[in-house]
C-alpha cells in the first residue's frame, strides 16, 4: 500500500509497547532462552522513519468517531484521519479459573507475555507434561485440580487456549 499507485503516506499506532515483531519467535528460541532481544524487532528504527511511518507505540484506540473522521485514545489524545485501517489481530481468550492471578497464570501473545515468562525464575526447573483429553477446573494453591480428578503440581501455568479478533473498536 505504501509503494503503489496512490501510496499511503502516514502513523502506524499500536496499543503494543514494542515495534513490530515476528510472534512465531515468541514460542521458539526467544522462550527457550537462547534468542536475544535484538533478533526480536522486525525492522530497524531506521526502516520506519525512512518510510515516513510514524510508529506510536502505547496508543491504545478506544474509539472513533466516523463522522467526525476521528479517532480517541486511552491516553486522552485525539487523531484526525482522511483513511484509517483497521488491523487489530486478536486477544487471548482468558480462563475464568478461580484464584488464577497475574503471578501464578502466563498467557503468551506479546513480547511484554514473553519477557514476563523470562523473569519467571522457575521456568526451567520443571519438566513439561502434557494432560491431554483434560482441562482445569480450579487451582488450590500450587495444585492445578484437573478434570479428570488428577491434582498436579505446579510452579505457574501457561494459557493457550485461542484468541478472538479484536474487533471492540469497529463495533
Ligand atoms: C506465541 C505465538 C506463536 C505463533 N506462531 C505462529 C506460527 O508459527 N505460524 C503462524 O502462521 N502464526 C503464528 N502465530 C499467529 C500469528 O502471530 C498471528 O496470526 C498474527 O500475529 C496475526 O497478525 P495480525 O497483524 O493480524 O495481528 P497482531 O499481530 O495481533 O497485530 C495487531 C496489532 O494491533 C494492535 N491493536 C489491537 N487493538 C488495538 C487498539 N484498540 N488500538 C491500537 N492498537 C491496537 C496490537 O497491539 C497489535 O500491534 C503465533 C502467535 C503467537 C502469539
Amino acid at each position: 500500500m505504501r509503494s503503489g499507485a496512490g501510496a499511503m503516506r502516514g502513523p502506524s499506532r499500536s496499543s503494543d509497547d514494542s515495534a513490530p515483531y515476528a510472534r512465531p519467535n515468541l514460542s521458539n528460541d526467544y522462550l527457550a532462552g537462547i534468542g536475544p532481544d535484538e533478533w526480536m524487532p522486525l525492522r530497524s528504527p531506521d526502516y520506519y522513519s525512512n518510510q515516513l511511518i510514524g510508529l506510536e507505540l502505547n496508543a491504545r484506540a478506544l474509539c472513533i468517531d466516523v463522522g467526525k473522521k476521528q479517532v480517541y485514545t486511552a491516553s486522552g489524545k485525539t487523531y484526525a484521519f482522511d483513511r484509517l485501517l483497521l488491523a487489530m489481530g486478536a486477544d487471548p481468550v482468558k480462563l475464568p479459573i478461580p484464584n488464577a492471578s497475574e503471578s501464578n497464570s502466563f498467557y503468551l501473545r506479546s513480547y511484554a507475555d514473553g519477557r514476563a515468562l523470562l523473569r519467571e525464575p522457575h521456568r526451567q526447573s520443571q519438566g513439561v507434561v502434557f494432560h491431554l483429553d483434560n482441562a482445569v477446573t480450579r487451582l488450590e494453591g500450587r495444585m492445578a485440580v484437573l478434570k479428570s480428578g488428577a491434582r498436579v503440581e505446579a510452579d505457574f501455568l501457561v494459557l493457550g487456549v485461542g484468541v478472538r479478533p479484536s474487533v471492540a473498536l469497529a463495533e
